[in-house]
């Protein structure tokens, strides 16, 4: 079974740049209007959606630049929910960016200064899971082995 992961990842790999074997098998960051997975390209955004009458996150949403990010603007204004911040995608994927980022979110949420409903931190999670895939280093053979004895190996996505 661990072969299997290692072969899969090493024929993916002739396609696009490396990802770290973090899950059972690669997971795209695919984009949320066209399907396109943002995570081997550089011209991809994540974009927080805002309810401004309660204040809160309540759409985090990742697209390419230009078409798909206006097809999204213009659907969830639609349902009240304005663009109030995005980053791109490639800027994230530097791994100091990564941490700042993730720790910048951290804090904002512990001062209160950002509010997420349900739905809008599940799918920040979940930016932050299949992004680790290009930030993160891949794990060795034993680490897979005492990842799978911890029962440990990330499979909610
Ligand atoms: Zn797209």
């Amino acid at each position: 079974m661990q072969r299997d992961i290692f072969r899969s990842y090493s024929k993916w790999e002739e396609e696009h740049p490396k990802p770290a074997n973090i899950f059972s098998e690669y997971i795209p960051l695919s984009c949320h209007d066209c399907g396109k997975d943002l995570l081997p390209h550089d011209d991809g955004i994540i974009v927080f959606k805002v309810d401004r009458k309660s204040d809160t996150y309540s759409a985090v949403v990742w697209c390419c630049k230009g078409k798909c990010d206006r097809n999204l603007k213009e659907k969830y204004n639609a349902m009240g929910l304005l663009d109030a911040g995005w980053e791109d995608i490639s800027d994230i994927l530097i791994p100091g960016k990564y941490l700042s980022w993730n720790i910048a979110i951290l804090n904002r949420i512990q001062e209160g200064i950002d509010k997420y409903n349900d739905e809008a931190f599940e799918s920040l999670k979940q930016f932050i899971l299949r992004a680790s895939q290009m930030v993160l280093k891949s794990q060795n053979e034993e680490q897979i082995r005492r990842l799978m004895d911890l029962s440990t190996i990330p499979d909610y996505i």
